[in-house]
């Protein structure tokens, strides 16, 4: 029953409030942790219970929920002095739904597995508004009978949740997913900055490439709410979030021995543009620098944006 299990929750940013919200709005009891306790008001007022430290949390959690910006960040509240690590008991289940790296990952899965508990990666696919309306995916890696378990967990947060393989291989699977999509960012401003020199109207031109046979697998939908209107900010997820992501896979290409050309070249546009001072924008402000390279400036009307996606979702 929802209610007989004792949900410990820290990090209470951007996807981190809405997920506990909404584990909240499951009917769990929940106990929030975060560095401010601001970030905690919505979820005290909702009836949360207050943790002073991350120790204090898990001492009285049975499973436990981090999203956290970066390792760091995740291996301090872990195993850092009055972590997790020294209130935790045995059983007790850890997911991490930050976007982590794999080394660190696997670190505190052993420090876990020591006391008797369970670390389970478990990063997020969504962003914010998926965060909220629960259109999110949460893959998750480790052990399989605490998946199950906490399964309803994960459901009162996520349409998706899915069950990858052992510790750290849902870790990968994020990485290649945001990996993918910067490299195709990029990709994509080189190719609209040449066709809007070229001529040609963007919100035409998107319109034009949605209806191919890459429009029609969603290549470029993604440009919709950034890159087409030119609005990076308030952001979805921070240049500085995603370049960690980035610089998260480019180095696990590195410690394999992968050669990742495409990959690192994003990577060297995304430092640039952290190096504009872009770093709490959205990510997409990345495709930018390309535009001031190609002098085109692309910032469609929204209203206009909006009534494209619009004919392209109800022609598909
Ligand atoms: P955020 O910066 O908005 O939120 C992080 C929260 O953690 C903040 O409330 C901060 O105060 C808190 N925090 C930081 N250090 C702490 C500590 N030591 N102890 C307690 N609390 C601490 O970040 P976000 O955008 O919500 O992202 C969180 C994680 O989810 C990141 O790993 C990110 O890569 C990943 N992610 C983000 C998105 C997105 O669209 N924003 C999507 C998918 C995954």
């Amino acid at each position: 029953m929802a209610e007989e299990i004792v949900v410990g929750f820290i990090g209470l940013g951007t996807m981190g409030g809405k997920m506990a919200t909404n584990i909240q709005k499951a009917g769990y009891r929940v106990i929030v942790h975060d560095l401010h306790r601001q970030s905690a008001s919505l979820h005290l007022q909702a009836g949360a219970e207050w943790a002073d430290t991350p120790r204090a949390l898990a001492e009285r959690s049975e499973v436990i929920f981090t999203s956290l910006p970066a390792p760091a960040d995740v291996e301090h509240v872990a195993l850092g002095a009055d972590g997790l690590i020294e209130g935790v008991k045995k059983g007790t289940v850890f997911f991490d739904l930050s976007t982590n790296s794999q080394a660190v990952v696997k670190k505190i899965h052993d420090a876990f597995a020591a006391k008797g508990a369970q670390m389970l990666d478990a990063p997020v696919s969504g962003g914010p508004s998926g965060a909220a309306s629960r259109k999110m995916a949460i893959w998750v890696g480790g052990d399989k009978a605490s998946y199950d378990r906490y399964k309803p967990v994960l459901d009162a947060m996520g349409d998706r949740p899915a069950y990858i393989g052992q510790i750290g291989t849902a870790t990968v699977a994020k990485l290649v997913h945001n990996m993918s999509g910067y490299a195709i960012a990029c990709a994509l401003a080189e190719t609209f900055t040449m066709g809007v020199k070229a001529g040609v109207d963007p919100v035409s031109l998107w319109e034009a490439v949605r209806q191919g046979v890459g429009g029609r697998r969603l290549t470029f939908d993604g440009l919709l709410e950034q890159f087409l209107p030119g609005k990076y900010d308030p952001p979805n997820f921070t240049l500085k979030l995603a370049t960690k992501d980035v610089s998260l896979a480019t180095a696990l290409g590195h410690e394999l021995g992968v050669p990742m050309r495409i990959c690192n070249l994003a990577h060297a546009e995304m430092i640039e543009a952290c190096n504009r001072g872009w770093e709490g924008r959205d990510s997409r402000v990345v495709m930018l620098l390309q535009e001031e390279r190609a002098s085109v400036k692309i910032a469609a009307d929204p209203e206009r944006v909006r009534r494209a996606a619009e004919r392209a979702k109800s022609s598909a």
